[in-house]
């Protein structure tokens, strides 16, 4: 990673000066100066003269100027008092908020070093709002004025126009939001405003709910209540651990760490609940207001402005008790928090793969023990981490055995593809067809889950056989045939259907191959034309509210038959559906990732689990080419552990994680010859040793993603090796060119 000088400011920590003095005194004759963290990636940080009349301790954030700009920045300590003073820039004023605790700074310091992202890179994660810093007051926002005509002469250009459309759906937006949302300037909004198109309204600060830890809970069984009262004593305690609550999906793991949470709150601390996919989780932000008579304040993607920016205040001020998230959650600048719970702790959402590529789960415990606190893995099924951490009691377990209420789990059978064959172009075996039916006629649901979005994944023309590639990326076009596009999954490329083929020209041979969930769909319709269907996929719903409307819709037996992706795995608990049909068990298998057969197995496991979460109880069928696979046969088993077992045993012998340690380097640019250049380079200065291999370069499985060549390495050593030391001498010993990037991914979970 290549890093900007500094245009302004000066540079510290170097230079033979900083030897004389000992850390953090200033030279007495010198202006107060402090070093200040920027939100950029810059390895360092700048020291500043505090002007007289401003006092600045740790933590403050401050504007400062840098070259012609000001920018926001964190006080991160005293000036290390190399540059001469005549040199220094000053301060230009301080925020009115908290100080960002010392426990976050060494946090973000925490995560720079173990993802080896430059420290102002992780700074900007933690300061993502920056109007959060301003005083919160009524903001200015635009809803449009009803049968406003423009004025005379008033041209309705295409920005303009955007504008208003976007208005005409959705709530009021500040001048700000609309101008991103349209991809325009905000004077073309202001221009819309003074034309008397839009109604000024004040939006106030939003309203964040107060959950009561007081209220009581349900009568906890005797394992709950074992269970519960371990984790009180642990939020109370307010030392570091990391406990594993284990036990299957409905056993109660919900109920439990509320328990936690509430211990949390009564102790007058704060806790943070990290949900794999947030804005997907209607039915959890329900459940917590019921039991908790306030809501929790959201943290994801889908929050507007005003509101990041009161949560982010709110926060800091510690008037918000209780934060659920997405990982991005895990950088608000908590007052005093108190406990974090990581649900689903072995869902890959929790990798981030862009920017910071970290890991949620691994920084949450990392964050935990910085902060002396405790902090709760939560799952059904483990990642294999963490079970071998909870094995060799680096983390305490908590287990909760059998459903609540005495449900049972689903019986897992296995369909037999090689036997079972359903129909040419169809994709259901015989035996799931008739365990439909037989569930429609009890007046049961049906759930069948294929992960995979779209019609067909892939199009092939039968004259010539060329087959539909995107331009940009190593990846089949995938047809959508509800709105009529084929679309590239990696990098948004979508483009209309045509009917010929763009090599040869013939007219009609294009050919869908393979199912996805709107084929699935075709199938279900022609097969049981009275039952009442729907797709459930992330590109069939757009938001959180489609989703928890169709989520009420299943809830409510509005419908009989839902065809869907992994969106519709999670969380959702669902009475009357008691067959869940897998399409394709085999999905996952292919592509031999180190984790092909772990996910598969959380995947499904997962999906089967949304059987019989009532009264009645459950049926799962999942088709499979390959019914001797260790996955099929302990999911059919229920043999968990047994799985694990074997899962580890493979591990262990290979080096691997979690018994090994790996760290990828993806080189990437548009000029291949230079990425090509640089692989090579990278691949003679590799660090190799007795216990230390790099395998590589090779070109990644996705060569060519959003337009960019991409080569990667992967360096595996024994788990007692530090491999970040090793990999930035590596990187010291190559130049990498302004137009190459080498992006560094440690403990990498995506191979692509
Ligand atoms: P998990 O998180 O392990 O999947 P949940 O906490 O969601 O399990 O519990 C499953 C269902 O059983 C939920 O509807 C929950 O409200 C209910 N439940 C669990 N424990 C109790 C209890 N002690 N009393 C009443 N209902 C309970
Ligand atoms: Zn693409």
């Amino acid at each position: 990673m290549r890093e900007n000088s500094a245009r302004s400011g000066a540079k510290s920590g170097s230079g033979d000066s900083a030897q004389a003095l000992l850390p953090g005194t200033v030279p007495v004759d010198a202006d107060p100066r402090v070093r200040v963290l920027l939100p950029l990636p810059l390895r360092e940080a700048y020291d500043y003269r505090v002007p007289a009349g401003m006092t600045l301790v740790p933590g403050d954030y401050v504007e400062v100027p840098l070259g012609p700009r000001r920018v926001l920045g964190v006080v991160w300590g005293d000036g290390a008092g190399v540059v001469a003073a005549a040199r220094l820039k000053p301060v230009v004023r301080r925020f009115d908020v908290p100080p960002m605790p010392e426990v976050e700074r060494k946090f973000v310091e925490w995560v720079a070093a173990y993802t080896m992202t430059p420290p102002g890179h992780v700074l900007r994660m933690a300061i993502s709002v920056p109007s959060a810093l301003e005083p919160a007051k009524a903001t200015l926002a635009y809803l449009r004025k009803p049968d406003a005509e423009p004025p005379p002469g008033f041209k309705m250009t295409d920005p303009r126009r955007r504008v208003l459309a976007l208005l005409d759906d959705g709530p009021p937006r500040t001048p700000a939001e609309l101008a991103e949302e349209a991809g325009c300037g905000v004077t073309v909004v202001r221009g819309l405003a003074e034309a008397g198109l839009l109604e000024p309204v004040l939006l106030q600060p939003t309203k964040l709910g107060r959950p009561d830890c007081h209220r009581p809970g349900p009568t906890l069984s005797a394992d709950q209540e074992a269970a519960a009262a371990d984790l009180r004593a642990r939020v109370e305690s307010g030392v570091y651990s990391t406990v594993l609550l284990d036990g299957v999906t409905g056993s109660g793991k919900t109920e439990v760490y509320y328990e936690a949470i509430a211990a949390a709150l009564k102790a007058g601390r704060q806790a943070l609940v990290l949900l794999p996919e947030i804005a997907l989780s209607a039915q959890w932000l329900e459940r917590f207001a019921r039991r908790f008579g306030a809501p929790p304040a959201e943290w994801h993607s889908e929050l507007t402005g005003a509101q990041r920016r009161d949560t982010w205040r709110a926060v800091a001020n510690g008037e918000v008790p209780v934060v659920v998230g997405a990982r991005s959650a895990l950088f608000l600048p908590y007052k005093n928090l108190g406990v974090i719970i990581i649900d689903e702790e072995h869902d890959s959402a929790y990798k981030q793969e862009e920017g910071s590529i970290y890991h949620a789960r691994d920084m949450a415990v990392a964050r935990a023990h910085i902060g002396g606190i405790p902090t709760v893995l939560v799952s059904a099924t483990p990642s294999l981490e963490t079970k071998v951490n909870a094995d060799s009691n680096r983390y305490a377990r908590i287990e909760l055995p059998g459903r609540h209420g005495g449900a049972v789990l689903p019986d897992v059978e296995l369909v037999d593809l090689r036997k079972d064959r359903p129909p040419a172009r169809h994709w259901l075996a015989p035996s799931l067809k008739k365990a439909i039916e037989q569930t429609l006629a009890e007046k049961e649901q049906v759930m069948l889950f294929l992960n995979r979005r779209g019609y067909a994944p892939l199009t092939l023309c039968r004259a010539c056989g060329h087959r539909l590639q995107c331009p940009n990326c190593t990846a089949w076009l995938v047809e959508h045939r509800l709105a009529r596009k084929l679309q590239c999954h990696h990098c948004g490329l979508s483009q209309p259907l045509s009917p010929t083929c763009p090599e040869c020209g013939e007219e009609g041979t294009l050919a869908a191959c393979g199912p996805g969930v709107e084929r699935i769909a075709e199938e279900v319709a022609e097969l049981f034309p009275d039952a009442r269907a729907a797709i459930m996929a992330s590109d069939t719903l757009f938001g959180p509210r489609a989703i928890q409307e169709m989520v009420r819709r299943i809830a409510d037996h509005e419908l009989d038959i839902l065809i869907g992706t992994q969106v519709m795995a999670k969380g959702h608990h669902f009475p009357m559906l008691t067959l869940v049909g897998v399409v394709d068990a085999d999905l996952g298998l292919a592509g031999g990732d180190l984790r092909a057969g772990e996910r598969t197995y959380q995947l499904l496991h997962q999906v089967a689990g949304r059987a019989g979460r009532g009264e009645r109880p459950g049926r799962v069928m999942l088709q499979t080419y390959m019914p001797e696979h260790p996955v099929m046969q302990a999911l059919a088993a229920g043999d968990r552990d047994g799985f694990y077992q074997l899962e580890a045993e493979m591990r262990l012998e290979a080096g691997m994680p979690p018994f090994g340690r790996l760290a990828a380097l993806i080189v990437s640019g548009e000029d291949a010859a230079a990425v090509e250049k640089l692989s090579i380079a990278l691949g003679r200065a590799a660090p190799r040793s007795d216990t230390v291999a790099v395998l590589g370069p090779a070109p990644a499985p996705l060569a060519l993603l959003r337009g960019r060549h991409r080569r990667r390495l992967l360096l595996k050593a024994p788990r007692t090796v530090q491999v970040q030391p090793l990999i930035a001498q590596w990187l010291e010993q190559v130049d990498i060119p302004p137009n190459v990037r080498v992006q560094v991914d440690v403990d990498p979970y995506s191979f692509l």
